[in-house]
C-alpha cells in the first residue's frame, strides 16, 4: 500500500530516470513530495477571451474557435515547424509548433471547435501562440467540471523528459487516485473546527484541481494556516525548551546604582513606552531564566537609555555589563553619553574598548575587567574576542543587532559560566508579522513612542534641475546657525568607483561652499579612526557646517543641530536605510528637512520607495511596505529563517492568520509544552519527524 514516504519512482508514469529527474530538478523524491508541489497559477477555463480583445501581455489567455491551414514548412535540413491558423471570427492567431510536428499535426482537425491556451506573443501587429495547449472543445460542461487548470513549475531537463505543466498535473492526478482516503489529517480535530478548516486531503485535492473557486480559497486558507502553524509550533517549541533549560542570573535587586540615577540624573521624563520596557526587562532579569530579547525602537525612540538602565540594574546585582555597537563611531558616541548622563553622582567605573585602541591600553583594561574592577564595558566587536574576560558578565546589550552575526552573538554568551541576559536594539523596524514569525522564539519588546519635542521632518524629492536651489536653501539653514549632512552611497567600502562618487561630491561641496567661509568635515569607512573621530567632533561641536560622508553615519549619530539631510543618488538606498539616515535630523529644536536627491529616470519600485519616504516618517509603515515591495528574502535577517520556505501564506497580506497561529500555538504550549495530551499526539509526531531532519534551534 502506498503512503506518503514512498519513493516517487513507485508511481505510475515515473519509473527511474524521470524520478530521478524530478529529485534533482524539484527535490520531489516521494509521494509526499509530489503532493504537496503545488500549482503556482491556475487558469480559469471558463474564462475565454476574444481574439479581438484578449490582452497580449496576459500570461495566459483561454479562447474558443477553429484551426484551419495547417501545414509544415521546413526551416532547415534537419528540422521543420507546424503552423496553424485560429480564429474566433473576431481576429486570427497564428500558432506554431517546433517539436512534435508530425503527431500534433495529425491530432488536429480543419473547422472542429478547440479549445486554445497559452502566451500570446506579439510578431510586429500579428498574434501568434507558440506550443499552445489546445484540445477539442466538446462541452461547456467539461469546462465547468474542471474549470481551473493547474499550471505547475518545471524545468528545460523535465519538459524534454515530457514533464511539461501538463505532463506534471498528469502526474498528480495519478497519484490523488492512488492516495484516496489515505492522506493523513495533521491538524487536531479541535482546531479544524474552531477554524473551520477543511480537512488535508480535501484541501490537497483542491489545491491541485480546484473543483470550484471557493473550494480553493477554502483550500488554500487550510494549507497556509497549516504553514504557518507549523512555523510557529517550530519556534515556540523551541523556544521554550530553552527558556526551561537556561538558567540566568536572577537580578532581585533594584538598588542604589538604579536608583540614584533614576532619582537624580535623569535629564527628563521617561516616556511611558520607556518605562514599560524597562519593566519587561526588569521582570526577565529576576525570572531565574535567561534573558533574550529583542527591543525594537524606532530611530530616537530613546533606546540608549533604556540600555543603561538595565546595565544598572547588572550593577545592582553584583554583575558587570557591556554594550556592542556595529561601529567605533557608534561605540565611542554611546560612551560619551553613557558617561555624561551618569555624571559623577555615582561611583562606577565605565570604559570603552575598540579595535583601534593601543596594545598596551587594552591590556590594563582587560586586566581591570577581569579583577572586576570596570563595572561597564562599551565597545565594539572587539568585545568578543577571547581574551576579553569578564569576571562576572551580567548583561549584553547589542546595539543595531543586524550587523551582528548569530556566531559572534553566541561568542558572547559563552563568556560567562552563567550565560549572561542578553538584550539586543534594534532601529530598524520590523514589519509586525515579520517579527512574530522571525523572533517567534525571542521575546520582543517594542518603544513605540517618541520622546516629546521631535520636529516632524519634511521630506522632499528633487532632481539635478533643483542643485542650485538645493545649494541656496544650504546656504540659508547654515546662515541661521544649522548644520547639513551630504550622504553618498556606498554600497561596498572596498570599491573605489564608490569611493570615488564620495570625494568628487566633496570636491563640487567645496567649491559651492568654499572656506574661511564654510567649513566641511568628510568621513567614510576606510579613513583612519583617528581622523574619523576627529571629524565626528568637529561637526559635533558646530566647527564644521556641511557633513559630506558616505553610511557611516546612519545608525546612531547624534548631533541635534543638524537639520538638514541631503541624500544623493536615494534610488541606490533601500528603504531602511533611507529611514535610519533621516533619523539623523530632527532631534533638536528646529524645524528639519531631508531631501532625496535622484537621477530623472527612476524604475517603478525606486520611485515607490520614494514616495513613501515622502509620504510618511513611521519607521513601521516604511518597513511594511519595504516587506511588500521587496519581499521578505531581502529584509534583514531573514536568510536563517523559516520565513523564506513559506510557500503560500504571505506575511503581508496574511497577517490575520499569523497573529492566529501564533496565538493558538502559544496557548497550546502553555497549556501542554511537552504535547501529551492525547489531542495534541499529531503535532508532537509531526514536530518529532521535522525536528530530526533539521536543527530548529537557533542560538538567539
Ligand atoms: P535611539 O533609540 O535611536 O538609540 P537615543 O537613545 O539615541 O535613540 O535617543 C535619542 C535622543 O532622545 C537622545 O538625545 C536622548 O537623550 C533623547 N531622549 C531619550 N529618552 C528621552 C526622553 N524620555 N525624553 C526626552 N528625550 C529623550
Ligand atoms: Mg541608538
Amino acid at each position: 500500500m502506498a503512503d506518503l514516504l514512498t519513493d516517487i519512482s513507485y508511481l505510475k508514469g515515473v519509473g527511474p530516470s524521470r524520478a530521478k529527474l524530478l529529485k534533482t530538478e524539484l527535490g520531489v523524491h516521494t509521494f509526499g513530495d509530489l503532493l504537496t508541489y503545488l500549482p503556482f497559477r491556475y487558469v480559469d477555463r471558463s474564462h475565454v477571451v476574444t481574439v479581438d480583445s484578449v490582452d497580449p501581455n496576459a500570461p495566459y489567455s483561454v479562447l474558443r474557435g477553429r484551426i484551419n491551414d495547417i501545414r509544415i514548412t521546413p526551416t532547415s535540413k534537419y528540422s521543420e515547424r507546424l503552423t496553424a491558423s485560429f480564429t474566433d471570427g473576431t481576429g486570427i492567431i497564428d500558432l506554431v509548433w517546433f517539436q512534435g510536428v508530425k503527431w500534433i499535426k495529425e491530432s488536429l482537425k480543419n473547422d472542429r471547435p478547440y479549445l486554445l491556451m497559452g502566451k500570446i506573443t506579439m510578431f510586429g501587429d500579428r498574434m501568434q501562440m507558440a506550443h499552445p495547449d489546445i484540445e477539442p472543445y466538446v462541452y461547456s460542461e467539461q469546462i465547468q467540471n474542471h474549470r481551473f487548470l493547474p499550471v505547475y513549475g518545471t524545468t528545460e531537463k523535465l519538459k524534454a523528459a515530457g514533464l511539461n505543466p501538463k505532463g506534471i498535473s498528469r502526474l498528480v492526478d495519478l497519484l490523488l487516485m492512488q492516495l484516496r482516503n489515505q492522506i493523513p489529517e495533521t491538524l487536531p480535530d479541535y482546531i479544524l473546527s474552531k477554524y473551520r478548516l477543511m480537512g488535508r486531503e480535501s484541501a490537497l485535492r483542491n489545491m491541485h484541481f480546484p473543483y470550484e473557486s471557493s473550494k480553493l480559497s477554502q483550500a488554500t486558507y487550510r494549507m497556509k494556516f497549516e504553514e504557518l502553524f507549523w512555523l510557529q509550533i517550530n519556534y515556540q517549541y523551541a523556544r521554550y525548551s530553552r527558556s526551561r533549560l537556561s538558567v540566568g542570573e536572577v537580578f532581585s535587586v533594584v538598588g542604589h546604582y538604579f536608583n540614584t540615577f533614576y532619582s537624580e540624573c535623569l535629564p527628563f521624563q521617561l516616556t511611558s513606552a520607556q518605562k514599560r520596557v524597562v519593566k519587561e526587562i526588569r521582570n526577565d532579569m529576576r525570572s531565574g531564566f535567561q534573558m533574550n530579547r529583542l527591543l525594537q525602537g524606532d530611530v530616537g525612540s530613546g533606546k540608549t537609555l533604556v540600555a543603561l538602565l538595565s546595565m544598572l540594574l547588572a550593577v545592582d546585582n553584583g554583575c558587570q555589563a557591556c554594550m556592542m555597537a556595529p561601529t567605533e563611531i557608534l561605540a565611542v558616541q554611546h560612551y560619551n553619553t553613557i558617561k555624561k548622563l551618569l555624571g559623577d553622582k555615582l561611583d562606577l567605573n565605565v570604559e570603552l574598548l575598540t579595535g583601534a585602541m593601543k596594545m598596551s591600553q587594552k591590556r590594563v583594561l582587560k586586566s581591570r575587567l577581569s579583577n572586576g574592577d570596570i563595572h561597564l564595558l562599551i565597545g565594539t566587536h572587539a568585545l568578543i574576542e577571547n581574551d576579553v574576560v569578564f569576571q562576572k558578565l551580567g548583561l549584553v546589550v547589542i546595539d543595531e543587532q543586524h550587523r551582528f552575526g548569530v556566531e559572534q552573538r553566541s561568542k558572547l554568551w559563552a563568556k560567562s559560566v552563567v550565560p549572561p541576559h542578553i538584550l539586543v536594539m534594534t532601529a530598524t523596524p520590523i514589519p509586525r508579522t515579520l517579527s512574530m514569525t522571525l523572533y517567534a522564539d525571542l521575546d520582543c519588546s517594542v518603544i513605540d513612542e517618541l520622546p516629546p519635542g521631535r520636529q516632524p521632518i519634511k521630506t522632499v524629492h528633487k532632481t539635478d534641475s533643483f542643485r542650485s536651489l538645493l545649494f541656496d536653501f544650504m546656504r540659508k539653514q547654515i546662515a541661521i546657525g544649522r548644520q547639513v549632512y551630504v550622504v553618498y552611497p556606498l554600497i561596498n567600502e572596498s570599491e573605489t568607483l564608490d569611493l570615488k562618487d564620495l570625494m568628487d561630491g566633496y570636491e563640487s561641496m567645496s567649491r559651492a561652499f568654499p572656506s574661511p567661509q564654510y567649513q566641511l568635515s568628510i568621513v567614510h569607512g576606510r579613513q583612519d579612526p583617528d581622523i574619523k573621530a576627529y571629524e565626528m567632533e568637529r561637526f559635533k561641536k558646530g566647527e564644521t557646517h556641511i557633513m559630506v560622508s558616505t553610511t557611516v553615519i546612519e545608525v546612531g549619530v547624534d548631533v541635534p543641530n543638524a537639520t538638514v539631510m541631503v541624500i544623493e543618488n536615494a534610488e541606490r538606498f533601500g528603504l531602511s536605510q533611507l529611514h535610519q539616515l533621516r533619523g539623523r535630523v530632527g532631534r533638536g529644536g528646529g524645524d528639519s528637512y531631508c531631501i532625496l536627491m535622484t537621477s530623472d529616470k527612476l524604475s517603478k519600485t525606486a520611485q515607490a520607495r520614494i514616495e513613501i519616504m515622502c509620504e510618511t516618517t513611521d519607521g513601521f509603515r516604511i518597513a511594511e511596505a519595504d516587506l511588500k515591495l521587496r519581499g521578505p528574502g531581502d529584509m534583514q535577517g531573514t536568510q536563517q529563517s523559516g520565513v523564506l520556505d513559506l510557500k503560500l501564506a504571505d506575511l503581508v497580506d496574511d497577517e490575520p492568520l499569523v497573529v492566529a497561529t501564533r496565538d493558538e500555538v502559544r496557548s497550546i504550549l502553555e497549556s501542554d509544552p511537552e504535547l501529551q495530551l492525547p489531542q495534541h499526539y499529531t503535532l508532537r509526531k509531526y514536530l518529532q519527524s521535522k525536528r530530526s531532519k533539521k536543527s530548529w534551534d537557533r542560538i538567539i
